[in-house]
């Protein structure tokens, strides 16, 4: 089979819808998107591989390798994008739109046109032997729970030297981000008559308790934690939402928050918990109360690969623009976490992502694609030489 032209396979990509939510009434499959890029890429020499993502039916990741040997290059990728509001579109979210020297659609920025420009990339390397492999990783999940990252991180594949997630930064190497953790505390005190504080246990009361307590956390966190790469130089802690309660002259039995805190590189989700969990812990009995402190969701790591990295010194290069920080997450961590020199560089600005009238703007199109090709010569074709 011949391989599609880029805008034939930009199309197919924006037309197969692939949702990914918390929220099951949006959460679709990813597998027509996967499929796609396995029927392209086997054509080209890559052998490819359809890893169901564990506990998440209808969910897969697309492991797809050409070449082998030692180190190598990845090239990674979310499949899914958020969910979308299509009235507030001026064009069908899921038909590729020409319009204003951009082209429109849900996915084109974040970030399905980015493997067809890595496709497109690849077609014109010649047959001739890599002698270190290629990767085309194609992940579940980035939008909702990371699940798909998740799951190659806990399985210990696949493994190269360097890898890049294309995620829009308008083509500008990101080396640094910072993680999220979205956590929850429920207090259940006990209710009672209002008149007589003896007859039950305030959850109330506590909560306001547990509330300073993360609030001076906060201070203390930011007093000792800085990183002037963000504009947003400090750890950050919100208290996303309070109920509890529910009259007046009634003693609150039940009260819950949640909330979210932000780590910077170097801070540790586990030691983090820890320590919140340390210091809400004299509350219970204080207040004659039981606490709950709980994930959301299991969180996603910070992320930080040194400015003196190989990569990130050649995609500084590549691009002319200095590497930086961004206030986004991204699967980095998870690829970082398998052992790779990792960093985010893609095409169009995340200002478009999560946005009806979501575009990947013309004049991103050809210098995204020579960029793939130099990094693929650069990692994969040139016999390479370790910097020192
Ligand atoms: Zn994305």
């Amino acid at each position: 089979m011949q391989t599609p032209t880029l805008l034939e396979m930009m199309t197919r990509l924006i037309g197969e819808p692939s949702v990914s939510c918390t929220l099951p009434e949006w959460d679709q499959s990813n597998l027509g998107v996967i499929e796609l890029l396995a029927s392209w890429l086997e054509p080209l020499g890559f052998q490819c591989e359809i890893l169901p993502v564990p506990d998440y039916p209808g969910k897969a990741n697309l492991v797809a390798t050409r070449g082998s040997g030692d180190g190598g290059l990845v090239l990674a990728g979310h499949t899914d994008t958020v969910p979308f509001n299509a009235e507030l579109w001026q064009s069908d979210p899921f038909t590729l739109t020409e319009r204003d020297q951009r082209f429109y659609g849900l996915g084109s920025c974040d970030m399905k046109a980015f493997f067809a420009l890595a496709i497109e990339a690849i077609k014109a390397l010649d047959n001739s032997e890599l002698n270190a492999p290629l990767i085309i990783l194609a992940t579940a999940d980035e939008e909702s729970s990371m699940s798909g990252a998740r799951a190659l991180a806990n399985s210990g594949y696949p493994r190269a030297r360097y890898a890049v997630v294309g995620e829009p930064t308008s083509l500008t190497p990101v080396r640094m981000h910072k993680g999220i953790m979205m956590e929850s505390l429920r207090i259940k005190g006990r209710a009672g008559h209002s008149s007589n504080p003896a007859l039950g246990a305030s959850a109330l009361d506590a909560m306001h308790s547990a509330l300073g307590t993360l609030l001076s956390f906060r201070q203390e966190l930011q007093e000792n934690h800085q990183n002037s790469a963000f504009d947003v130089s400090v750890p950050t802690l919100n208290l996303g939402c309070v109920h509890g309660g529910d009259n007046p002259n009634r003693i609150c039995g039940q009260c819950d928050l949640e909330y979210d805190l932000r780590p910077l590189p170097g801070m540790n989700i586990a030691n983090l918990r820890e320590e919140v969990d340390k210091r809400l812990a004299p509350i219970a009995d204080q207040f004659g109360v039981e606490l709950t402190h709980e994930p959301l969701f299991p969180g996603v790591p910070s992320f930080e690969t040194a400015k003196t990295a190989d990569l990130v010194a050649t995609a500084e290069r590549l691009t002319g623009q200095a590497s930086k920080a961004v206030a986004f997450a991204t699967e980095a961590p998870f690829l970082q976490s398998l052992g790779m020199e990792t960093i985010v560089l893609g095409p169009g600005s995340i200002n478009q992502a999560h946005q009806p009238d979501e575009y990947l703007a013309f004049d991103q199109i050809q210098p995204s694609i020579d960029l793939l090709q130099q990094l693929i010569q650069r990692y994969c074709l040139a016999p390479h030489k370790e910097s020192s």
